[in-house]
């Protein structure tokens, strides 16, 4: 272990557990389990597959990256803790089917103290694998008794945490004739232009990717604008579904809209942005509030998946969003601020 690497420094520093590092030598996997805090449950986060440039770059993103998780399964009631892992490589060169099963493998070794799904570089395909191997593991295909893709899932509840916005703005939940712009139509985006296309609102969208923007317009009569241009349209709500840090000293004076609502991970670029969002006016929904819905449905899992059920948890993320606000304005906070509290607090609670 290179001396400069300081684990047990960066460990404290994220205010984590425990953290596993795994090596296989005959497939070549390197990864690194993260838990940061297993109060409410065992740890439950993706597997991000990424050629991190170091050790070091991939410890600290996992370590980031579950504590992130353990405010999202506590502000979405779910019985789980936060926790994330990271397979060092380029998942178009070094997946195999081996290295795979061997990753398995070492999330079994934990015993269920973290639970893996799907993230970025891995896919259902790869959860299937996993499977096969251990029990601990999420997202599954359907025909295995999984909860399959959790994109729908995480679209329905940021389309339900708009209508709290709406709430919160105009006094009535409707987002008939509401213009929105949803910036980002992939998986998650292009499911929330069509919930908001049905109830009446009016859709704008873009993307970096031409075809994502011709699929949305044919499917909901979306109207498109360039996507680096997408933030500074007049509107009533922006929905940032792409990438993360789209909400920083830049892009926030440049912002035309009442609210931003959107699915994208890490919106805010510095904890600062927060506050420059309300000094600017912007009703700000959280996004791990707001993004909840994907881990709501995988929470389901375990006790026999439901549709149903998890979707009509997924819609409390309305009535959660909406407690955040309210806190906000009780607290003297920004609604970022808030939404840590309330998240702090349930753990707390259960200490
Ligand atoms: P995706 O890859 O299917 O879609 C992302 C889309 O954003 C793509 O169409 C891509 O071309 C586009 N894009 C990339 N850069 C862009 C830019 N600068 N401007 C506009 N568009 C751009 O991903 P997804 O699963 O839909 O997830 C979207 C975001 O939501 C990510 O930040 C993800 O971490 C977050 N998220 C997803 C889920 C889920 O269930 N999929 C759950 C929680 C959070």
């Amino acid at each position: 272990m290179p001396p400069e690497l300081d684990v047990h420094d960066l460990v404290a520093a994220h205010g984590a557990e425990q953290v596993v590092f795994g090596v296989d030598e005959a497939t070549g996997l390197r990864a690194i389990v993260a838990l940061h805090s297993t109060v409410l449950g065992p740890g439950l986060g993706g597997t991000r597959f990424y050629p991190f440039r170091s050790e070091r770059e991939a410890l600290v993103d996992v370590l980031r990256l579950a504590r992130g998780m353990t405010y999202k399964h506590a502000v979405a009631g779910n019985d789980l803790g936060g926790g994330k892992a990271v397979i060092i490589g380029d998942p178009r060169v070094d997946r195999s089917e081996r290295l795979i099963l061997a990753y398995g493998r070492f999330v079994d070794s934990l015993a269920g103290r973290y639970l893996t799904a799907e993230d970025v570089g891995t896919t259902q395909a790869d959860m299937d694998l996993i499977r096969t191997v251990t029990p601990h593991v999420t997202g599954v295909s359907e025909s295995l008794g999984g909860s399959g893709d959790p994109s729908p899932a995480t679209a329905w509840g940021v389309f339900r945490a708009m209508h709290a916005v709406a709430s919160n703005l105009w006094g009535d939940p409707s987002l008939e004739h509401r213009h929105v712009v949803v910036s980002g139509v992939g998986k998650v985006g292009l499911a929330l232009a069509e919930y908001l296309h049905e109830a009446g609102a009016l859709v704008t969208v873009s993307d970096v990717n031409a075809a994502a923007v011709a699929a949305a317009v044919e499917r909901v009569g979306a109207a498109a604008i360039d996507a680096a241009r997408a933030h500074m349209t007049e509107c009533d709500v922006f929905a940032p579904c792409a990438l993360g840090a789209v909400l920083n000293e830049r892009t926030i004076p440049e912002l035309r809209c009442r609210a931003v609502c959107g699915c994208a991970n890490n919106q805010l670029d510095t904890a600062d942005d927060g506050e420059r969002l309300a000094a600017a006016g912007i009703l700000y929904a959280p996004d791990f509030v707001v993004n909840g819905g994907g881990v709501i449905n995988i929470a389901e899992e375990p006790k026999g998946y439901d549709h149903d059920r998890a979707w009509a948890r997924i819609a409390e993320i309305e009535g959660t969003l909406s407690r955040v606000f309210e806190i906000a304005v009780t607290q003297g906070l920004t609604p970022a601020e808030a939404a840590d509290h309330l998240a702090e607090a349930r753990i707390a609670a259960a200490r």
